[in-house]
Order: C-alpha cells, then sequence, then structure tokens
C-alpha cells in the first residue's frame, strides 16, 4: 500500500518537473498499469458487466498507445531505453494475446517492428546529417584555427611595424639634433644615449673616440643599467681594438661559445659580459672610433639590432668630424662673432706678447674685467634677441672709449676683458669709471620702454714681467668680484 502510496504521490507531482523524461516514464507506466487492469478484469471478470469486445478494444488502444511511447522514449532516452520498452511492450503484448484469448492481438507485434524499424532508420539519418554537420564544425574549426594564426601573426608584423616606426622616428630625431650640434660632448653623448635607448636591451653603451695626438682610443661617454652601476668601466678592451683595426662591425651573441675568443683568457681581461654588439664610426676611410652594447645575458642582440647601431655609428662620424672642424676653425677664429671684439684665446696671446714686450720705458699693463649686472634678468624681462642688442652696443662704447692700443675682448657670455698696454692703475680706474658711466647712461628702447644696463668693473695692473697673463685676470676678477659683492654698477681696484 506504502508503494502504491509513495507511487502515486510520484505520479501526482511529476507534472510539476517539467521534465519530458519523467512524463513519459510516467505514462509508460500508466499504461502498462492500465494495461494489467484490463488483462485482470477480462480474465477474472470475463462479459459480467461489461462486452468482453470493449475490453478489447480498450486493450488494443492501450497497446497502439505503447508504440507512441516506445518512440517517446526513443526520442527522449535513445535507442537503449526505446529497446528496453519495446521488449516490456513486446511480452505485455503477448500476454494480453494469451490472457484475452485474442491472437489478432499480436497483429500489433509488427506495427512494434514498423515503429522500431522506422526510428533506427531516421536514427541512422539523423546520424548521418550529425556526422556531415561534425565534418563541418570540423571544417569551420580549421578555419577558425587558420584565422586565428594569421591574426597572430598580423598582430606580430603590427608589433614589429611599430618597433621599427619607433625606431625611425628615434633616427630621425638624433639625425636632426647631430646635424644641429657642434660640440663634441654632445655629439658623443647623443650617440650614446639614442644606441641605448634604440636597443633597449642591453647593460651598457659606451663610445670610444681616437684621440689624434695620443694615438688611442679615449672613452668619451657612456651609458649603463642599473645592474652595472657599481662596476667601474674603464679603457677599450681588445674587442673595441678588433672593431677598431678591422674597421668592421662584430656581433656576439655568446662569448662563452664564440669559437672565435677563448673565453678563459677574456674573462681574467675584461667585465662581465654575454653577449655583444660594436660597430666602427668610418669618416673618409679611417675610424675614428667605436660604439658598442654588450649585455650581461646571452643572445641579446640580432642583426636588426646590429644595423640599427650601424646607421647610429655612420649618423655619428659625420657629427663628430663636424665638432673636430668646429673647434678647429673656433681655435683659428680671433673675433667674437655677435660682438666683433677679439675672443678670449687671442686676447690671452697679445696680452702674453705684450709681457714678453715689457721694457723699462713701457713697463705697465693694466686689465679691466667687466660683467654686465643682473644681464640675466634682463634677458628674461626683454628676451635675448635684446640681450644681444646691449651685447653689441656695450662692446662698441668699449672699442670706442679704450683707445687704439686697447685690447678689447669678449672674456665669454656678458663679461668683457680689456687689455691696456702703458696704461697705469690711476689711468686704468678713471677709463674703467667713465665706461661704467657711459653704459649706465645709454638707453635701450624696447616696447616704447627705456631700459638700461649696468656694469661692474674689476681693473689690475702689472708692473713687471714676472708675472704673466693669469695672475693679470686672477687679479682683475678678484677686483670685479668685489664690485659684484658691494652693491655692483661699481668699478674696484685690485
Ligand atoms: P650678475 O650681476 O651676478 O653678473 O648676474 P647676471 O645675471 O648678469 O649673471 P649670470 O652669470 O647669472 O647670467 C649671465 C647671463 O648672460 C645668462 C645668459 O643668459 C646671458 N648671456 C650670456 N651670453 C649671452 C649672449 O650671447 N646673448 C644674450 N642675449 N645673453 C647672453
Ligand atoms: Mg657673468
Ligand atoms: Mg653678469
Amino acid at each position: 500500500m506504502r508503494v502504491l502510496g509513495t507511487y502515486a504521490h510520484f505520479l501526482y507531482f511529476s507534472p510539476m518537473t517539467n521534465n519530458k523524461k519523467i512524463y513519459t516514464f510516467n505514462i509508460f507506466l500508466v499504461s502498462l498499469s492500465v494495461l494489467t487492469i484490463l488483462l485482470l478484469l477480462v480474465k477474472f471478470l470475463g462479459d459480467i458487466y461489461i462486452e468482453r469486445t470493449y475490453y478489447l478494444r480498450l486493450i488494443n488502444a492501450t497497446i497502439f498507445f505503447l508504440n507512441l511511447i516506445i518512440l517517446a522514449a526513443w526520442l527522449f532516452f535513445g535507442v537503449i531505453a526505446s529497446v528496453i520498452c519495446l521488449t516490456i511492450a513486446f511480452i505485455f503484448t503477448l500476454l494480453a494475446a494469451t490472457i484475452a484469448k485474442s491472437p489478432i492481438i499480436n497483429m500489433h507485434l509488427i506495427l512494434f517492428g514498423l515503429v522500431m524499424g522506422s526510428a533506427f532508420y531516421y536514427d541512422k539519418k539523423s546520424n548521418a546529417s550529425i556526422g556531415l554537420q561534425q565534418a563541418e564544425l570540423e571544417d569551420i574549426n580549421e578555419e577558425l584555427n587558420l584565422l586565428n594564426d594569421e591574426r597572430l601573426q598580423n598582430q606580430l608584423r603590427l608589433k614589429a611595424l611599430e618597433k621599427s616606426f619607433s625606431r625611425f622616428s628615434i633616427l630621425k630625431d638624433i639625425t636632426e639634433k647631430l646635424s644641429s650640434s657642434l660640440s663634441l660632448a654632445e655629439v658623443a653623448n647623443l650617440v650614446v644615449k639614442n644606441s641605448f635607448s634604440i636597443v633597449s636591451k642591453a647593460d651598457c653603451c659606451l663610445l670610444y673616440l681616437i684621440d689624434e695626438k695620443k694615438h688611442n682610443l679615449i672613452l668619451t661617454s657612456m651609458r649603463k643599467s642599473q645592474e652595472l652601476k657599481r662596476f667601474k668601466i674603464e679603457g677599450a678592451d681588445g674587442f673595441d681594438m678588433r672593431v677598431l683595426k678591422r674597421k668592421q662591425p662584430l656581433i656576439i651573441q655568446d662569448i662563452r661559445k664564440d669559437y672565435r675568443f677563448d673565453y678563459e683568457v677574456i674573462k681574467s681581461k675584461t667585465r662581465e659580459f654575454r653577449s655583444l654588439i660594436s660597430t666602427p664610426l668610418i669618416s673618409e676611410d679611417r675610424a675614428i672610433g667605436v660604439v658598442r652594447l654588450d649585455a650581461l645575458n646571452a643572445e641579446i642582440f640580432n642583426s636588426e639590432d646590429l644595423r640599427i647601431l650601424n646607421i647610429i655609428a655612420d649618423l655619428g662620424a659625420v657629427a663628430v668630424e663636424n665638432a673636430h672642424l668646429y673647434e678647429k676653425t673656433e681655435e683659428l677664429a680671433v673675433t667674437d662673432g655677435l660682438t666683433g671684439c677679439y675672443v678670449q684665446r687671442y686676447m690671452r696671446q697679445l696680452l702674453a706678447e705684450e709681457i714678453k714686450n715689457m721694457t723699462e720705458s713701457k713697463n705697465k699693463i693694466s686689465f679691466l674685467m667687466i660683467d654686465i649686472d643682473h644681464f640675466k634678468k634682463y634677458n628674461d624681462s626683454y628676451g635675448h634677441v635684446a640681450g644681444d642688442i646691449v651685447l653689441k652696443t656695450t662692446a662698441r662704447i668699449f672699442i670706442k672709449m679704450a683707445g687704439s692700443k686697447a685690447i678689447v675682448a669678449r672674456y665669454g657670455g656678458e663679461e668683457f676683458a680689456i687689455g691696456l698696454p702703458g696704461i697705469s692703475k690711476k689711468e686704468a680706474a678713471e677709463l674703467a669709471e667713465k665706461l661704467r658711466r657711459k653704459v649706465e647712461e645709454r638707453i635701450f628702447y624696447l616696447r616704447r620702454e627705456k631700459t638700461n644696463v649696468t656694469i661692474s668693473i674689476g681693473v689690475a695692473t702689472i708692473t713687471n714681467a714676472i708675472k704673466d697673463v693669469n695672475y693679470l685676470i686672477a687679479e682683475a676678477d678678484k677686483a670685479l668680484y668685489e664690485a659684484k659683492n658691494t652693491g655692483r654698477n661699481k668699478v674696484c681696484i685690485s
């Protein structure tokens, strides 16, 4: 009874589960139960209440219904479930034919066979179509994989393009900077800084330039990674000399495995590194230096890195030569381009000669060291061009007022120096005061505004040839320092 109760409960609540499989199972059980009851009724009650033919119709209908259930079982549970259902239905049908004593019921067995046959046929067909779909799916998957591969390759290509773009924009930048730079130190710094950043994997970048007087390589600029900060880097090693002598670039992937070099010998002679690229700076077929990148790890550089380093080295070589030429030209120049005064170096030469030629009668040389007061502020307020005009004008005042024998020089920046052969300290001080006043009175009109500058002057004099140019300059400088420290716009005498 309890079993029946549980089953009834299950049947009652099963629709709420909304599960087709459970429905099918229940309907199957219900049909079997109905069939069993019908068979029991037909066996034990016969024609007592209802006519036998009605029972038989109901039995036939229930068995027919089983067909549908077998189909549903196949649909929801698969082939095995439908075969089990079929077997049970088969047994019940045989039983029904025997109990109801109606062999015609066995006709249902043919229907079962037909149902199962068509189910198998359909199953096979749908399996074939699933196979076809799977093949199609595999094709699509393959295509997807190919597309993915292509996408990855495109991404890599894009990355490579981005990298070369950034490298070429750095190269463009360095070309512009190098072509506008005339200082050797600046050129060297640019070469090293850019090589280090463009081939970003290096731990150390060094630039050696040939010292023409000493005939050896001088470390002119360098950059190191954090790892190498504590290492002191000395002169050029065998690799640099090899690159210089052969005038050929060098790439070493792993110094420990490179058959061209004996690692044990190298280890004792040079600092720690595993890989290296190095290339000479060539100018008119002469090697004028070496730029080198090395790294603590092996396999760091590739031929593309070396190619880039070669380009930088070529640009650097031209810039280094230009800087050398500029230095030489500067050495040859005697007058300053802006003011027309002598340059300091030439003034020293002339003064040295004057000191050498001092005689009993011509035994004094005075010297004025002049500095424009707060000139930075003037530049900041009125601009560099206005500053230049002031420099030119004050220089003209000095040249005009100092006399024909005076050696008027631009000492540097906004500093001037005047050598006064044959002039005594007193006369020099008077001249200085005149100059100071003249400059102070000179008005510069800027943006409808009246502006002026003042100067501070230090005066020094030597009266014998024992003292040299440096002494004269140092003394005047001391006096100038005093003038600056005691209020500016004044003349101080040493
Ligand atoms: P101080 O009174 O102590 O001498 O102050 P200062 O501002 O004159 O001195 P400082 O040395 O700080 O500044 C010198 C300024 O001279 C800075 C620089 O801009 C300017 N200067 C140097 N050379 C030139 C030049 O060729 N043209 C112009 N316009 N300015 C220059
Ligand atoms: Mg100054
Ligand atoms: Mg000044």
